[in-house]
């Protein structure tokens, strides 16, 4: 019976694990992660389970009962140390060796980490792990002063949290906007805009440059009154295993359209995979949940032998004090010329689209629902759109 291992207990390796069951596999499944819980989902952990109005079980990718009925063998606090390709076999750190027929890695990626005066202090925080959230979500009871390092998404997201516990925030950027690479100047100001809306300080074009106890001195040597300094700086791709083990590795583990990595016994899915998507034509490696929930699957049916070409639309969402967004593609500067709008951005309903010579790239709907579908259909169709009647709300989507 052939055994196949997923290294990478969270979302990305549970959904591969229920579609190998799903498609019939009935070899061994063996399921190994670092964390100590059971595979979960993390946006809540800077939105709903922050603030403290969703409970811990509310966003597991299964109960613990479903990996006993489905023989999924999930090995928790576990970390896999070395892959060894030519025995076929994995090694973790307390000894253990796991043989492999297929090998999944669903590692992800890590916060990137903040290095100067100060900066392994207690009072320095980073988001990541269910345990980092319960940490923060501690930290805001007392609504300390609090500092953020990056404008973000996790940055953002956390300062909206802060502030819903009455915290003063300053956020530090050193790009002259907030989510300029994510999203551009033009969306990445409608964001700023919200947090100023509610109370939020930005230091644009500083970075924080040492934390001392009540402050943070920035790169400018200004001193920010915080008690606190959360750092969302962007993540690294969990990538160490697979470059020691030889595989093609280039700013995460590379793969072909159907998530095989450069051995063709071991895929990859999620924040660590950087893969070619041939919708976009190029390889690309996108953190986003969506990704790790259709992209384990995806691997999981390669590793059957099922043709598969992983083609989707990026898909983000994000919520923000009142503000929730969908938001299909990846609009970073340099891959549009134009962005429109469909809807009045004053009034906090509306749809923004970035274009390319006429044809959309990407798009996102702030506060309108049920469109996004009809945005990632225009954005694979790739045609040129008219732009009054793009930017014509009374004019359906799916006509354009
Ligand atoms: C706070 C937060 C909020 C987010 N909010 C959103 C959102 O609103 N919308 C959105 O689209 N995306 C969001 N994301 C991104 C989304 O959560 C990630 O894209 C998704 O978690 C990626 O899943 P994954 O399974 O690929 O990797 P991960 O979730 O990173 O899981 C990888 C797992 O592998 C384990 N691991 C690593 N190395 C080893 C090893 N050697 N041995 C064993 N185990 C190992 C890790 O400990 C980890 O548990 C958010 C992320 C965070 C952190």
């Amino acid at each position: 019976m052939p055994t196949f291992v997923i290294v990478g207990a969270s979302l990305a390796g549970a959904k591969a694990a229920e579609t190998l069951r799903e498609e019939g596999f009935d070899g061994e499944i063996v399921l190994l992660g670092t964390e100590p819980d059971l595979p979960y989902e993390r946006p809540p952990l800077s939105k709903g389970y922050l603030l403290g109005n969703d409970e811990r079980d509310s966003f597991i990718v299964h109960p613990a009962d479903w990996y006993a009925e489905q023989a999924v063998d999930l090995r928790t606090g576990v970390t896999v140390t070395r892959i060894d390709r030519a025995g076929s076999a994995i090694s973790t750190a307390d000894g253990d060796t796991v043989p492999y027929d297929k090998l999944l890695l669903t590692t992800g990626a890590s916060p990137r980490r903040l290095n100067f005066p100060g900066s392994d202090r207690d009072e320095v925080l980073y988001l990541r792990t269910a345990s980092d959230s319960d940490r923060l979500r501690a930290a805001f009871q007392g609504s300390p002063r609090v500092a953020v390092a990056g404008a973000g998404w996790i940055g953002l997201e956390t300062t909206a949290a802060a502030r819903t516990y009455g915290c003063e925030v300053t956020v530090l950027e050193p790009q002259p906007g907030a989510l300029t690479e994510q999203l551009g100047p033009e969306l990445g100001a409608v964001f700023a805009d919200l947090h100023r809306a509610h109370g939020v300080n930005f230091r644009f074009g500083e970075r924080a440059a040492e934390f001392r106890p009540g402050m943070v001195i920035t790169s400018s040597g200004a001193e920010v009154p915080a008690d606190l300094l959360v750092v969302g700086i962007g993540a690294a791709p969990n990538d160490q295993l697979a470059t020691a083990a030889g595989l093609d590795v280039e700013n995460g583990v590379v793969a072909d359209a159907d998530l095989r990595t450069s051995d063709e016994n071991i895929f990859v899915a999620g924040d660590v995979a950087n893969w070619f998507n041939p919708l976009l034509g190029r390889r690309v490696r996108v953190e986003h949940w969506a990704n790790a929930l259709n992209g384990g699957p995806a691997a999981a049916r390669s590793m059957l032998g099922q043709p598969v070409v992983y083609d989707p639309v990026p898909y983000f969402y994000s919520d923000q004090y009142d503000l929730g967004m969908e938001c299909a593609g990846l609009p970073s500067p340099g891959t549009y010329d134009q962005v429109a709008f469909r809807g009045d951005r004053a009034s906090g309903e509306f749809i923004a689209f970035w274009l390319s010579r006429g044809i959309v790239t990407a798009g996102m709907n702030v506060n309108v629902w049920d469109v996004n579908d009809d945005i990632q259909s225009l954005i694979r169709s790739a045609h040129q759109v008219d732009l009054s009647r793009l930017t014509n709300p009374a004019i359906p989507l799916p006509d354009l």
